[in-house]
């Protein structure tokens, strides 16, 4: 088994809960604002990085969570490092864990040997997958991302299949995945299983790595949603982890910590410097360049009320 490159764990202060940040990624999403993307980190193996997240655990909680959250870039990236990593946190005794991926390894990347890691996943202890469903449309999907969505589509009905909850995830983009992808999209999940969670995000411009388009309007989300709940009654609009609705708390830090164990309390600030200097690295662009490219483009409060309402009036219990 190979080492993955762990960037962080977070520690969650709403409820005990440990998230898990592994870098690199298979896709190469125009819209990515996730530095994690790139690669870096420190180079661990799965045991390793159960040992160093539980002294985390142990060291701010006192005690392990019952709740994990891996993410990244791409978690599934290695097969064997993944389900280590999950039957670890379950031997450890988690009760939820959660992946959050693009998919396309869970369905079987290029070689269409879908179905096994899906099923390996939950007997390992995986209880619930997000999955991001960029595009429909096959066209749309490979200009985006670099990458066929057919493996993602495969991953879905795989998971679903294996019986572990499953929250699939779409970001409006207007011009590009605007109301009627989000309907196909809808049309597909109710095809899979009426259990499954649909959520549509905006997509925000600020941090993206290429600003392929506009923040959508609260109006066009909303036309989306309308669609995609009538074939998908599980839908909603949402702007940030669905766990903290209806009425998510004020938060404004984070508590990181390393994989050296080093703890700090992140603002978001410090998250803007982080994607900041992510993009002047990666892009090979001045600092100066980046920010008068994201100036303006920050978070407007009026959209973000607007937004909320929107994401209060259609919030479903069972979410
Ligand atoms: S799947 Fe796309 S958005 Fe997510 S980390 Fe990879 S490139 Fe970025």
């Amino acid at each position: 088994m190979g080492k993955r490159g762990v960037q962080y764990f977070t520690l969650s202060e709403i409820e005990p809960r440990v998230w898990f940040m592994l870098t690199g990624c298979d896709f190469q999403c125009r819209g990515c604002f996730r530095p994690a993307r790139d690669g870096g980190g420190t180079l661990l193996t799965a045991e390793e990085t159960l040992e160093r997240a539980e002294q985390a655990c142990r060291r701010h909680y006192g005690e392990l969570p019952s709740k994990a959250m891996i993410t990244g870039g791409e978690p599934a990236l290695d097969r064997d490092f993944l389900l280590t990593l999950v039957r670890g946190l379950k031997e450890r005794g988690f009760e939820e864990i959660v992946l959050m991926s693009n998919g396309y390894k869970v369905g079987g990347g290029e070689r269409e040997e879908r179905g096994d890691f899906a099923a390996e996943l939950v007997d390992a202890g995986l209880t619930e997958a997000h999955i991001d469903i960029k595009a429909f449309s096959e066209e749309i999907h490979e200009w985006y991302t670099g990458k066929s969505n057919k493996p993602v589509f495969n991953a879905v009905r795989a998971l679903s299949e294996a019986g572990t909850e499953l929250l699939i995830q779409t970001v409006f983009m207007p011009g590009i995945v605007e109301a009627d992808e989000i309907e196909k999209i809808a049309k597909f999940l109710s095809g899979v299983s009426h259990e499954i969670k649909y959520r549509i995000n905006p997509f925000a411009p600020t941090f993206a790595f290429e600003e392929v388009t506009r923040r959508p309007t609260i109006e066009e989300i909303e036309r989306a949603y309308e669609l995609a709940s009538k074939h998908h009654p599980n839908t909603i609009i949402s702007r940030s982890c669905y766990r903290e609705y209806p009425t998510p708390p004020a938060q404004e830090t984070w508590v990181t910590v390393y994989p050296d164990l080093t703890f700090k309390r992140r603002t978001i600030k410090d998250q803007e410097e982080d994607r900041i200097s992510w993009l002047t690295r990666s892009k090979s662009s001045t600092r100066e360049e980046i920010l008068r490219a994201v100036r303006g483009k920050g978070d407007d409060p009026e959209y973000r009320r607007r937004l909320e309402e929107a994401t209060r009036k259609f919030f479903k219990k069972n979410f």
